[in-house]
């Protein structure tokens, strides 16, 4: 079973590069954002709580997004595996995950951290706003908060996968083409 962490900020290109991932090796894609973005388009209790914190661009509590993956994972047993993306962004959620795993007798096999310059990152973001209706990609302040959360309460989570040995950091910046390619000789090294 392969169940890569696809890490990096906002803008990074995690979700692009996950929708390629899930096809060549046959995944399952857990976007936490994009679980969210349901449930707040079927107007659910769930949706209703998350959205104050996605509009402005702070993290949903954590043991809310843990449940919310619990409920993914036990819901798709006969899976080949899980792109997890945009989770875990603490080392709470972290921790939980392994725990998780570790009880239906799965495991993380590596994180992908995509590494892209912050300029780069507020450029895609914006344009991605013209197109994506999401009200988080259209407003400047809410683009910084969302990398100033990411520095201060994500990034430490690239460090609890370093301390298990399986960081590796992958140059975000280039086509998609490349960059795929560059993630898939890491991933082919897993197996
Ligand atoms: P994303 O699509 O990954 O950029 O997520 C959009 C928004 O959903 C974030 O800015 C957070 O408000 C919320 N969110 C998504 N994933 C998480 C997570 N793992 N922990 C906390 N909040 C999250």
């Amino acid at each position: 079973m392969l169940n890569i962490v696809l890490f990096g900020p906002p803008g990074a290109g995690k979700g692009t590069q996950s929708e390629k991932l899930i096809e060549k090796y046959n995944l399952t894609h857990l976007s936490t954002g994009d679980l969210f973005r349901k449930h707040l388009g079927e107007g659910t209790e769930l949706g209703k709580l998350a959205q104050k914190y996605m509009n402005e661009g702070r993290l949903v509590p954590d043991e809310v997004v843990i449940g919310m993956v619990e409920e993914k994972i036990k819901s798709t047993p006969d899976s080949k595996g899980f792109i997890f993306d945009g989770f875990p962004r603490t080392v709470t959620q972290a921790e939980a995950l392994d725990v998780m795993l570790e009880a239906l007798g799965m495991k993380i096999s590596g994180m992908i951290a995509l590494d892209v310059p912050e300029e780069v990152l507020k450029e895609r973001i914006r344009e991605r706003g013209k197109t994506s209706g999401r009200v988080d990609d259209q407003d400047e302040t809410k683009i910084a908060t969302r990398i100033k959360v990411y520095l201060d309460e994500t990034l430490p989570v690239a460090g609890f996968y370093e301390n298990q040995g399986k960081l590796t950091k992958i140059y975000g910046v280039g086509t998609i083409d490349e960059i795929f390619g560059n993630i898939t000789s890491v991933i082919d090294q897993y197996k």
